[in-house]
């Protein structure tokens, strides 16, 4: 038995990270840091264009020092950033880092690591300038 009337679902607000200005550029910041990285337009491990691509971060977002640094972008193929069991970013972790060494270069991995490791806050005022960057 339904009853006739059902009570109104309690409203459950969503929860929502507080968007301050300093959330706001940082998500714009993703947004275009992505974007410019796919326009290269084919996956960095098997070169195929013609699938969706995604933007992967080497070092993970937590990094925040190289978050939005290009060399960290990666692009892939969605096989090669998660589908792949065998061997994408997400599912073999290790062995990609090693490919990636291999194409890209033990300088770029050392510029990345130290990047992330001893990267400071970001101030406020250096986002806007990254992002006045991504915006020229
Ligand atoms: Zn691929």
């Amino acid at each position: 038995m339904t009853p006739a009337c059902p009570k109104p679902k309690a409203k459950k607000k969503k929860k929502r990270k507080k968007s301050t200005p300093r959330t706001v550029i940082m998500n714009k910041l993703d947004k275009l840091s992505a974007a410019k990285c796919r326009e290269q337009g084919y996956c960095t491990i098997c070169e195929k264009t013609s699938s969706r691509l995604n933007a992967h971060h080497y070092k993970g977002r937590t990094y925040k020092g190289v978050r939005w640094y290009q060399p960290n972008l990666i692009c892939l193929c969605v096989q090669c950033h998660t589908f792949n069991p065998f061997f994408s970013a997400h599912r073999t972790p290790e062995a990609f880092k090693k490919k990636m060494i291999d194409i890209k270069g033990q300088k770029w991995h050392d510029d990345i690591q130290e990047k992330a490791t001893n990267h400071k806050s970001w101030k406020m005022a250096d986002l806007e300038k990254l992002l006045e960057s991504y915006l020229d």
